[in-house]
C-alpha cells in the first residue's frame, strides 16, 4: 500500500460574490500588526486611475505597487519588490495584498515568501526549497482562469528556467472572489486566461495521475466551462461561474498534474515569451492525438467567440531555437509521465515536439 501521499496545504478563507472587494478593509485590519508595520498592495497597472483604487483600504503608513503584467514575472523583479519594501520599511510588512490576474497572483506570493526568507527568489525555485513561513498573503483575482488563486505555486521566470516556488507556504492565507473585478477585461484575454482553465482540465481528466479528489473538481471545472464558452449565459453569471471554474481546475491539478499543452507552452514562453493563456492555445489546437475530445470542443469554442489565434509563430525559427523549445518541453517529466504514463519515453521524441511546434 502506498503511504508517501502528499498532504496539502488550501487556502485557509476564502469569501466570494459580487462587491465582496467591498469588505478588504474589515478584512485586513485584525492582521495589521501596528503602525509601522504596513500592508503592501501590488495592483496591475490596468487599475490606474480607475475607481478600483479609491476603494483600497489604504492607512497611512501603506504602500501601492503599481506592476505592468505586460511580461510574465521574474525572479529578479521579485528580489527587487523585496529589496524596495524592506529599504521603505523598518519593520517586516503585516500583508501584502496582490491584486490583478496569475502574473500579480504570482508576484505577491513570492513577495510574501521572499520578505521571511533569505536569498534570491531563483534559489527557491523547485519543490519544497522554502524555509520559513511567508509574511501574511492576499490574492485577489481580476481575470478568471489560472487557478493561481489556489495553487501551492507561483511561476517565475529566472536565469536559467521558468519553473514554480512550489511550496506549503507559497498558499494564500485569504482569496477575494468578486466577479464584478473580471468585467473590464477585453474578450481575446478573457478567452486565453479561460482556456488556461478548460486546458488544465482536460489535461487532469486524461492523465494517469487521475484519482477520485483531481477528478471530482475537474469534472464540475469542466462543466462550468462548458456552460460559460459554450452555452448562453448572462454576463454577470458568466462572470461567476468562470471564477468558480478557476478554482476548481486549480484544485483539481493540485492532486494531479497538467500535460502536453503545458509542457510545450512552457517551451514557447521560454524562448519567445509568448504568455501562458493564448501559449497553452497555439499549442492546444494541434494535439487532437492526445486529447481528441477537449481539442474538438476547443475548436467549437474557439468558432462561437470567433477567436484567430496568430499563425506562423515559429516560422522563422532555426534547429537550434526548436532544439531549446523541445529540451525545455520534455525536461518537465512529470508532466509528461501524467499525460502519456510511466514509459512516456517510447511514445515521445525531440522531432515529433519539432513537427508540432512548426505548425505553430
Ligand atoms: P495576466 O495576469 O498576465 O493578465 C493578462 C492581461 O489581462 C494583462 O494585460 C492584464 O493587465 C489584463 N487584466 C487582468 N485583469 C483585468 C481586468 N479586470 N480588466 C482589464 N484587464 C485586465 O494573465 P493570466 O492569464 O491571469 O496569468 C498568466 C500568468 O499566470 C502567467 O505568468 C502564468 O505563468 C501564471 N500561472 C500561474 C499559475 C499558478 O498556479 N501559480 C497557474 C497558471 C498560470
Ligand atoms: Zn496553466
Amino acid at each position: 500500500l502506498k503511504t508517501n501521499y502528499r498532504n496539502f496545504p488550501m487556502v485557509p478563507r476564502v469569501i466570494f460574490g459580487n462587491g465582496c472587494f467591498g469588505q478588504l478593509g474589515e478584512i485586513l485590519l485584525p492582521k495589521r500588526k501596528s503602525v509601522e508595520a504596513p500592508i503592501i498592495f501590488l495592483i496591475d497597472d490596468v487599475f490606474e486611475g480607475t475607481p478600483l483604487i479609491s476603494r483600497i483600504p489604504l492607512f497611512p503608513n501603506d504602500l501601492i505597487i503599481f506592476i505592468s503584467a505586460e511580461e510574465e514575472p521574474k525572479t529578479d523583479q521579485v528580489d527587487f519588490l523585496v529589496e524596495q519594501i524592506r529599504s521603505e520599511y523598518k519593520e517586516i510588512p503585516s500583508g501584502i495584498v496582490g491584486i490583478g490576474g496569475g502574473t500579480l497572483l504570482d508576484l505577491a506570493k513570492a513577495v510574501a515568501i521572499m520578505l521571511n526568507n533569505e536569498g534570491k527568489a531563483q534559489e527557491y525555485q523547485g519543490w519544497d526549497l522554502v524555509k520559513k513561513p511567508s509574511i501574511y498573503h492576499v490574492g485577489i483575482p481580476t481575470i478568471s482562469g489560472t487557478g493561481a488563486e489556489v495553487s501551492r505555486t507561483t511561476v517565475l521566470m529566472g536565469p536559467e528556467k521558468k519553473l514554480g516556488i512550489n511550496s506549503d507556504y507559497t498558499t494564500f492565507d485569504q482569496v477575494i472572489l468578486d466577479p464584478d473585478l473580471t468585467k473590464g477585461v477585453s474578450k481575446e484575454q478573457w478567452f486565453y486566461t479561460g482556456m488556461d482553465c478548460f486546458i488544465h482540465c482536460v489535461e487532469s481528466l486524461d492523465g494517469t495521475f487521475l484519482n477520485a479528489f483531481s477528478q471530482s473538481y475537474g469534472e464540475k471545472a469542466l462543466e462550468l466551462c462548458k456552460e460559460v464558452f459554450l452555452g448562453e449565459l448572462e454576463d454577470s453569471e458568466s462572470r461567476d461561474k468562470l471564477m468558480m471554474a478557476s478554482w476548481h481546475g486549480g484544485m483539481s491539478i493540485a492532486y494531479s498534474q497538467v500535460g502536453v499543452a503545458h509542457a510545450m507552452s512552457y517551451g514557447l514562453s521560454y524562448l519567445l515569451g509568448v504568455r501562458h493563456g493564448i501559449g497553452n492555445c497555439l499549442v492546444f489546437q494541434y494535439l487532437e492525438e492526445f486529447y481528441p475530445k477537449g481539442v474538438a470542443m476547443f475548436n467549437k469554442m474557439i468558432e462561437k467567440h470567433n477567436i484567430t489565434l496568430p499563425k506562423g509563430v515559429c516560422r522563422d525559427l532555426t534547429d537550434s531555437d526548436f532544439k531549446i523549445m523541445t529540451n525545455v518541453a520534455l525536461s518537465l517529466e512529470p508532466l509528461w509521465e501524467n499525460a502519456l504514463g510511466v514509459e512516456w519515453k517510447k511514445h515521445i521524441s525531440p522531432e515529433k515536439l519539432r513537427s508540432i511546434y512548426q505548425k505553430i
